[in-house]
């Protein structure tokens, strides 16, 4: 039994058996292990034969664009290295294969353990080190033995763990389908789409726990602890004991919770919340009714064609944004338009000039670029709002020109097809530009909802799907909290209403923030919705008001999470002066930060 590390993502608890994928080649990877016959002998030793011809000549390539490159040039050795090191563990595959009569899976994998536990024993760090060129050229071995298809093809066993370097947003959906019941990664940020896509799908997910993939086997029993981002791979009694105390722990809190759901989202002190959910894919929309939500505040629509090879007609779309409000009935639903771009690319689009990199075209901007793409939804959406209380909001706005060319983009649309209503239009301030441009945002816009997700990672310059040192990528940081501080500001200004939309929308620490920054909608996932509910419920607006007001003040995100626990736990801070605040960072005074 071995025990990592991770970050959680995505709550819950799950027991399964691990499929390993590697992304790089797209494969699943399978080892079935079994015993043969002395007559098959010969044809394990001919596959054994084949995959180290494989190896060999994928190593000899790697290592001639490494040569080719003055950057590399200096790791070209090692991939010889890689390849001796290869023969020799194909030489020593064979005599297992030989003395014990199993397959070549089995005797590799056998091998491969061996030698690494050796090394491990070296009281040497140079040899320590060499396990992991070991596992390295195993694992290229294995690859090349697996005779499986691209596993998104395939269903995959009940009760599967899916163990994967990294998983992108249109792969996490295809995922969803086949049952898996957890995903375990070594990349991903908590307000990563796939991220996101976890959580709505209330699957599991633990995240930025190094080399797992190489760590755990296909077969392998795990254990996955998505509130503490434990894993415990084949899993002792006792390890199992402990994972299914902290599950009924979790299952009453989570009983607990939801008893006060159908009530209403109010402080102590009166102040109404409201709460609207975040919807990525369409069978969420039940989710809304059964949070006590007020609406969808936020409809992901580019989730639905992610994995599509057609560009989504209008007749497609119709159907998909009926779908939505007569699952509503009489809420509120804002749909986005298309956020493409960056890790939101579907196949459609993929055939066309390389964009997938996350500061190409994206948001609004990819949807003025692809106006065909763009005007199709429009209609689309327009349709839905002559019978529905149906808002639009575009992404990634950076200003008051792209805005009010997408603006102009729905008045005409609405012109050319005669209909009654036309739908409220809102901006994403979700990019530090727009931050810079509130005012003529503002003075065009019906609503704003601030992207936290973006925001953060834009103001930081902190990858959001990266989960390493999470802290570089919070909106706790108070350059983040004073950003949210001056869109309340300046939207108060314009009598504007203002949501905010981000993952951390559905933290209980950071709601209780937002609600003392000004907020007072909040559009979160499903699955967070009792939490916040019942954090917001214990609180009082002015205290909350006083603790958000210092903590603008801080320099660190910790300092803010000291000053939000005081609050949860009752005792809000009340040493120093509420501070005014306005939009020019000179207003926090250095003396003062904490
Ligand atoms: C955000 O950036 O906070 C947001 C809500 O948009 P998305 O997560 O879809 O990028
Ligand atoms: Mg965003």
């Amino acid at each position: 039994m071995t025990h990592l590390e991770g970050n959680p993502i995505s709550p819950g608890y799950a027991d399964g058996i691990s499929v390993v994928c590697d992304y790089e080649i797209k494969r699943r990877i399978e080892l079935s292990h079994r015993a043969i016959s002395h007559s098959e002998v010969v044809t394990e030793y001919q596959r054994l034969d084949d995959a180290l011809e494989t190896s060999s000549n994928d190593l000899k390539r790697i290592e001639q664009t490494a040569l080719n490159d003055p950057r590399l040039v200096d790791s070209a050795a090692l991939l010889s290295v890689h390849a001796a090191m290869a023969s020799e563990i194909a030489a020593l595959v064979k005599q297992h294969i030989g003395r014990k009569l199993v397959n070549v899976e089995q005797a590799l994998d056998a091998v491969i353990r061996d030698f690494v536990k050796r090394l491990q024993k070296i009281d040497s760090e140079y040899f320590r080190q060499r396990e992991q060129d070991v596992r390295d050229v195993g694992q290229r071995m294995a690859r090349d033995l697996a005779s499986s298809t691209p596993w998104t093809d395939e269903p995959l066993p009940p009760g599967s763990v899916i163990v994967a370097r990294e998983i992108l947003p249109s792969e996490a959906i295809q995922l969803a389908k086949s049952g898996v019941v957890a995903i375990v990664s070594e990349h991903g940020g908590a307000s990563s789409h796939t991220a996101i896509i976890a959580r709505s799908l209330r699957i599991p997910a633990i995240t930025g726990i190094a080399n797992v993939t190489s760590q755990v086997q296909p077969g392998m029993r795990l254990l996955v602890d998505g509130e503490t981002g434990s894993l415990a791979i084949e899993p002792s009694l006792s390890d199992e004991e402990s994972f299914l105390g902290r599950k009924r722990e979790y299952e009453r809190l989570a009983t607990s919770i939801s008893a006060e759901e159908k009530l209403p989202c109010v402080t102590q002190d009166g102040i109404e919340i409201s709460l609207l959910a975040n919807i990525g894919l369409p069978e969420e929309v039940t989710h809304v009714a059964e949070h006590n939500l007020a609406g969808a505040g936020l409809f992901r629509t580019e989730f639905l064609f992610l994995e599509s090879h057609e560009r989504p007609s209008f007749e497609m779309q119709c159907e998909m944004y009926d779908n939505m409000t007569s699952g509503l009935g009489d809420l509120p639903l804002v749909i986005r338009t298309f956020d493409l771009g960056g890790d939101k690319l579907p196949p459609f689009l993929l055939e066309g000039p390389k964009t997938n990199h996350s500061l190409h075209l994206r948001g609004l901007r990819f949807s003025l670029a692809d106006r065909e793409l763009f005007d199709t939804q429009v209609r689309a959406v327009l349709r839905a709002a002559q019978s529905a209380d149906v808002s639009i909001l575009l992404p990634m706005v950076v200003g008051s020109d792209d805005f009010a060319q997408a603006i102009a983009a729905i008045d005409s649309a609405v012109e050319q097809l005669g209909v009654l209503r036309r739908p409220a239009i809102g901006a994403m301030i979700e990019t530090p530009a727009s931050l810079y441009a509130l005012d003529e945002i503002l003075a065009l816009a019906d609503f704003v909802a601030i992207g936290t997700n973006d925001l953060t990672q834009y103001m930081l310059a902190a990858d959001r799907d990266l989960s390493e040192g999470t802290d570089h990528c919070t909106a706790m940081h108070p350059a983040v909290l004073r950003a949210v501080k001056q869109v309340v500001e300046a939207a108060k200004r314009f009598q504007c209403p203002v949501c905010v939309c981000g993952e951390q929308a559905g933290d209980t620490d950071f709601a209780c923030l937002l609600v003392g920054l000004g907020i007072r909608e909040l559009s979160l996932s499903p699955s967070r919705a009792a939490a916040v509910r019942q954090a917001l419920r214990r609180i009082r607006r002015d205290d909350a008001i006083r603790t958000a007001d210092l903590a603008l003040l801080c320099r660190t995100p910790q300092a803010v999470r000291g000053l939000v626990q005081q609050l949860l736990e009752g005792r809000p801070a009340r040493g120093q002066q509420p501070v005014g605040i306005c939009n020019a960072s000179s207003n926090y005074p250095i003396d003062e930060r904490i």
